[in-house]
């Protein structure tokens, strides 16, 4: 008989990635090896500000008014480089990880590059928020 429970392929995987995973219904395009690997190779930081996950739950604990009513900010967040690729999963390269604060920040108006010059700034000042 088949144990019932998670997939072999979750098991030992925080609960972070699989909850990204399950985000975006185009990630499912994208090998959930291939997806784990890639986070993997982000460092757990906003790519624009370099936040961590788990400064990111404090902050969110800290201002909870800012975070669209305590629905985002909790965890980092996936953001596509390119926003005119509209789905997630059609390329693992224009996936970002990002914090609320950068994601939400940055819309669709800034690129990705332009958009980490001013991470540079927002990390600086997320430093001194979590003090
Ligand atoms: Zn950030």
């Amino acid at each position: 008989m088949k144990k019932r429970g998670r997939p072999a392929k979750y098991i030992g995987v925080a609960k972070e990635i699989r909850t990204l995973y399950n985000s975006k219904k185009g990630l499912k395009q994208i090998d959930f090896d291939n997806f784990k690997n890639w986070y993997e190779s982000q460092n757990g930081c906003c790519s624009y500000c370099g936040l961590t996950s788990a400064d990111s739950a404090k902050l969110f604990h800290k201002y909870p008014d800012t975070t669209r009513g305590g629905r985002r900010g909790k965890r980092l967040e996936l953001d596509r480089k390119n926003p005119s690729i509209t789905n997630y999963g059609e390329d693992i390269n224009n996936l970002a990880l990002a914090c609320y604060w950068c994601n939400n920040a940055k819309t669709n108006y800034f690129s990705y590059e332009e958009f980490k010059q001013i991470g540079e700034s927002i990390g600086k000042l997320q430093k001194v928020r979590l003090l």
